[in-house]
């Protein structure tokens, strides 16, 4: 029976402030504990109550929960909706006139459009793909710049019934060709060109390439909107058409179709930061209810509130918490393309204190780099406006989350450090805000209704400060229903024989603390094993990240005669990448630092320097890669998401 050691000592703990919690939705913490009493005693009447007080249903369902076929959980099966419906139509008779949103395109230039403005365009282009012969279960993928048409273009899918796969705009030929051909998609959805950082990224010419690659042959459309003034430099006739011709002489109107709440609302293929991606398929009530639920608790929602989630729509985060859950409450919101540190690394600072922005949720590893860029740049800007700060994607470590705290926050905005994943649907671990004291480093405790919980390998619960498998004991409506085409890796992946199929493995390590509190300790895959202790990634990253030289780091471990692993560790400083003899004396001193932070046995054996971390597109460290390197392996594993492939090189030379 093994468990996973914890040797990161973190204390401190922020409540939130009497006037934020007075005033917030779930407020202290006896409302929070009400409400998870309430799931642990009435756990279908919670969710089936929920459903419907979130959701416009065109038909009431009659049972919450099958579980007949477990683990293919069926929730609220013989509703009917539809998605679009629930996020434009039902806000247009009191609302039609807000702003739903505010787009900054990648130059700075701001777009706004009201509800009833979106709810005209999406009907149109619902009309449009109609006409193009998309029909309810037929899949659609759409990769796209992330501009206001990328939310049109899922909008209007999820109004005819079609199934949208995202792709990430950054994607290769071949990892888009992969998704179009797993997927079986009819219509692609693209743009002639992309605009990131002040330079085109070739949509449509990747495109093209991809069908050169074959495996396309189900596409029968591609539909490319016109972002740049540059057309496409290859036109297949009878295969592609402009976004703005085939809106043309739609009718505004396009009445939903109404499906069944089991009926599919998307795959998304998972980042690839472990292994081959897999298509995760959500439903419709269900992923429905997981987004609007969350999105008003772990953010404290409020009608007047202005919304930034700095994510794309190619990541699960941009479905559940741009296109889905903000859009169903009616919030205002900003999206924006381009990336964080052009045209500086101001750009977020600064369009915060333009927008007036109340709620800002983005990724650490986007923290990370802006603080290496320019720490003490959020105090130029005017930041009041804001009063809740969102985390998500990989653990934030506590000194990343305590810049971000006092440098953009103020020391008056709780942060909310979210765990979940493209699987799950909507956040699971995350801070109520207005009710749950928040510690650095620590996404805190489940939401309402979520039975997280940390197991060891037989599946018993793990006593508090040992670290053990993150599992989650009863299924929940956001859940994904299957992997798209495989349902039988579905089962050995999520719910495997180990635990009797009974929980949902996520995949990732965890501990808990005396107060209950979940760590996420990094990817199950990712645990080493030195002199026979089992060592999380994140706590010895955190413990070098903690050292004021140090931006961002990684640890992997690679086989050791005596010690069964040696901890070896990627860097990246503030400054610039050491070499020679200057090398060698920061890896010594960094390895006598984390021996005297956290202990002699997570002292690393080995650094290397690097100017960045192999990441996936999302911003991922892809730890499968440096494991290779360090055991000085070529790389064989699947790169397609990887988004800086020149970086390798550089981490294959040791410092010491
Ligand atoms: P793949 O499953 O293909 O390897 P992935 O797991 O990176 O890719 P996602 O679904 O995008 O794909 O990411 C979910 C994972 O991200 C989680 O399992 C967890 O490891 C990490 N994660 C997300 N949010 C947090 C968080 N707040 N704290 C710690 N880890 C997080
Ligand atoms: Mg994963």
């Amino acid at each position: 029976m093994s468990t996973i050691e914890s040797i990161l000592k973190e204390t401190r703990s922020f409540p939130p402030s009497d006037d934020f919690r007075r005033k917030a939705q779930i407020s202290g913490m006896e409302a929070y504990n009400a409400l998870c009493e309430q799931a642990d005693d009435h756990y279908l009447s919670f969710w089936g109550d929920l459903a419907r007080e979130l959701i416009a249903w065109k038909k009431p369902f009659s049972r919450v929960l099958d579980d007949s076929n477990a683990p293919f959980f069926k929730w609220f099966d013989d509703g009917v909706l539809n998605v679009s419906y629930n996020c434009l139509d039902r806000h247009l008779p009191l609302n039609a006139n807000k702003i739903a949103l505010i787009f900054e395109a990648d130059d700075g230039e701001v777009t706004r459009v009201t509800y009833s403005e979106l709810h005209r365009r999406v009907c149109q282009f619902a009309n449009g793909l109609k006409s193009l012969g998309v029909a309810k279960g037929d899949r659609v993928v759409i990769y796209m710049p992330m501009v206001i048409e990328a939310i049109v273009a899922m909008q209007a899918c999820a109004r005819i019934g079609a199934i949208h796969s995202v792709v990430f705009g950054g994607f290769s030929a071949g990892a888009l060709r992969d998704r179009v051909q797993d997927a079986g998609a009819k219509v692609v959805i693209t743009a002639n060109e992309g605009l990131r950082g002040g330079k085109t990224v070739a949509l449509k010419a990747t495109t093209d390439e991809a069908f050169e690659l074959g495996g396309c042959e189900s596409v029968s459309s591609v539909v490319v909107y016109q972002r740049t003034n540059n057309g496409a430099s290859k036109w297949t006739e009878g295969r592609d058409v402009w976004w703005h011709k085939l809106i043309e002489g739609q009718a505004e109107e396009c009445e939903p179709e109404w499906v069944n709440a089991e009926d599919p609302l998307f795959i998304l293929y998972t980042s690839g930061s472990t292994g081959k991606p897999k298509g995760i398929q959500h439903s419709t009530a269900g992923f429905l209810l997981g987004a609007l639920n969350s999105f008003r608790w772990i953010f404290d929602y409020k009608p007047n509130d202005v919304y930034w989630c700095t994510a794309d729509v190619g990541w699960i985060t941009g479905h559940s918490y741009i296109t889905y859950g903000p859009l169903g409450h009616g919030a205002t919101q900003v999206i924006f393309e381009g990336v964080p540190t052009y045209p500086d690394a101001s750009r977020f600072w600064r369009m915060i204190e333009k927008h007036k922005v109340s709620i800002f949720y983005t990724a650490p590893t986007a923290i990370r780099s802006l603080i290496k860029l320019g720490a003490d740049l959020p105090a130029k800007y005017d930041l009041s406006s804001l009063r809740v700060l969102g985390t998500v994607g990989e653990p934030i470590n506590p000194e990343a989350w305590m810049w971000y705290y006092e440098v953009v926050g103020g020391g008056r905005c709780p942060i909310v450090d979210t765990w979940w994943q493209t699987e799950t649907g909507s956040a699971m671990i995350a801070p109520t805000p207005g009710a749950v004291p928040t510690k650095p480093g620590s996404c805190t405790l489940p939401l309402p209704g979520i039975m997280a919980d940390i197991v060891d390998e037989s599946g018993a619960p793990v006593e508090p400060g040992k670290g053990g498998f993150l599992v989650i004991k009863k299924p929940f409506p956001s859940l994904v229903r299957t992997i798209w085409g495989d349902p039988d890796r579905f089962r050995k992946t999520y719910f495997p024989d180990e635990f009797e199929g009974k929980y949902y493995l996520a995949g990732d390590s965890a501990h808990r603390d005396e107060s209950g509190y979940f760590w996420i300790m990094g990817r199950i895959d990712d645990v080493l094993n030195v002199s026979g202790h089992r060592l999380g990634t994140m706590e010895i990253e955190s413990a070098l990240v903690a050292n004021p030289l140090v931006a961002e780091a990684a640890v992997v471990g690679k086989p050791h005669d005596i010690k069964g692993e040696a901890v070896v560790a990627f860097v990246v400083l503030k400054g610039s990448r050491p070499s020679g003899d200057e090398a060698r004396k920061v890896a010594d001193n960094l390895k006598q630092w984390v021996a005297h932070e956290i202990g002699k046995i997570a002292q690393p054996d080995e650094i290397r320097f690097g100017e960045n971390l192999p990441k996936t597109r999302s911003g991922k460290i892809m730890r499968r890669l440096l494991r290779s390197l360090a055991r000085g392996e070529e790389i064989v594993q699947d790169v397609s998401t990887l988004e800086n492939p020149q970086i390798l090189a550089q981490l294959q030379e040791a410092a010491n």
